[in-house]
């Protein structure tokens, strides 16, 4: 017998008996099996013959007060505590005494026991995917659930991205019991009328019909103590705060999958995603279209006119100098490179500044003077000229 195969009974499933029996009803129970499996009375049948055995290695164990006490520790810590113990930390609990437990339970501490625990705890946290046992019941690996959540962030933060906190509240297993549904110090016990498999077979007639067994309905387990916090279901609420990265670049209304961020998985699952909703708040001086940040620029009519170097904003940094042409027009555009959003390879779009020519609301004297000196020198075209020549035309 391998230790596995010993913490994988359940000598209470075989004896028909709760966990909490009393020395008095394991022994009634026992010798009520004994008598119908035993080989007297059952000759030549091997089922029989082998529940006889099942039977006697249970009622060898469950009625010597020291074993069963050490078989139900030992229980325990594998249906309840098994997150506590990553990585085979379990062997070591309370400076081996648990191995030497088990070892002493087994029998063979000259084959070393504690290495052969070592084993059954490695394999049991290292078959990727796959649940750790529990009385013989393979519960399985649940991928968690993804989650929805949502940001606001400033114009600044979304064209460059940023590290957000987030409160997160997701359904998940129970922490006061780890999702057994059974209450601490307590384990689930193998469904003695399923043996753990969670379904029932009916049959009609010829036809046989698997359906959920309808004691545990369908866990496999039976919970005899329930998990007070919550009330035996094994389902929790758990809230976190997580830090999400958001790229550069985000837009509002964008909704940004960030994996592996979602609710935890069961059973060594993996982990849900989590979806974010993003809203940007709008910039008192930048607009963006797609990769491009937009910024109206107010310049003089002479600035315009002679052309000039002028500074310019940026998202982030000193302004940078922008030189505008002689005779650049009220609303041209021009592009300053690299000062826009940073896309998804790390390169950035552009910054599109759009010059405004200013009317002055108010004129000193000598600015007076010199503007109607600049219209008696300019005043041989009409501009409207062509326009009213045209609208005649037409
Ligand atoms: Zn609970
Ligand atoms: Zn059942």
């Amino acid at each position: 017998m391998s230790t596995k195969d010993y913490l994988e009974k359940d000598y209470y499933a075989v004896l028909g008996v709760p966990k909490t029996a009393t020395a008095e009803e394991i022994k009634k129970a026992y010798r009520k099996l004994a008598r119908q499996y035993h080989p007297d009375a059952n000759q030549g049948n091997k089922e029989t013959e082998e529940k006889f055995k099942d039977v006697s290695e249970a009622y060898d164990i469950l009625s010597d007060t020291k074993r069963r006490k050490e078989y139900d520790e030992a229980r325990t810590l594998f249906g309840s505590g098994l997150g506590g113990y990553p990585g085979g930390g379990g062997a070591s609990r309370g400076g081996g005494g648990f191995a030497f437990d088990l070892g002493d339970l087994f029998g063979g501490t000259q084959q070393g026991a504690g290495e052969r625990i070592g084993d059954l705890f490695g394999g049991l946290f290292n078959r990727g995917g796959t649940a750790p046992r529990t009385g013989g019941t393979t519960t399985r690996a649940r991928r968690g659930q993804d989650v929805e959540s949502e940001v606001t962030l400033s114009f600044t933060q979304a064209v460059q991205g940023t590290t957000v906190s987030l409160r997160l509240t997701s359904s998940a297993a129970c922490t006061a019991c780890g999702g057994t549904g059974a209450k601490a110090g307590t384990t689930p016990r193998v469904c003695p009328t399923c043996e753990g498999t969670g379904a029932a077979s009916r049959n009609l007639g010829n036809f046989a019909f698997s359906e959920p067994c309808r004691d545990c309905k369908g866990r496999g387990l039976l919970v005899d103590d329930p998990c007070p916090v919550c009330e035996g279901s094994g389902r929790g609420k758990s809230t976190r705060t997580i830090q999400a990265r958001i790229p550069a670049g985000v837009a509002d209304g964008q909704r940004i999958k960030i994996k592996g961020k979602g609710a935890p998985g069961e059973n060594g699952g993996p982990a849900g995603d989590l979806y974010v909703q993003v809203h940007v708040k709008p910039h008192p001086v930048f607009g963006r279209t797609g990769e491009n940040l937009t910024v109206t620029v107010p310049v003089t009519f002479a600035e315009a006119a002679l052309g000039a170097e002028i500074k310019v904003p940026i998202l982030k940094g000193l302004p940078v100098t922008l030189r505008i042409p002689e005779g650049t027009p009220n609303g041209r555009t021009f592009r300053v490179r690299g000062r826009g959003v940073t896309r998804k390879d790390g390169t950035k779009g552009d910054l599109l500044a759009t010059v405004e020519v200013l009317v002055p609301q108010h004129l000193e004297d000598k600015a007076r003077s010199a503007l109607e000196e600049f219209r008696d020198a300019t005043a041989g075209g009409d501009p409207r000229a062509d326009l009213i020549q045209q609208a005649r035309s037409e």
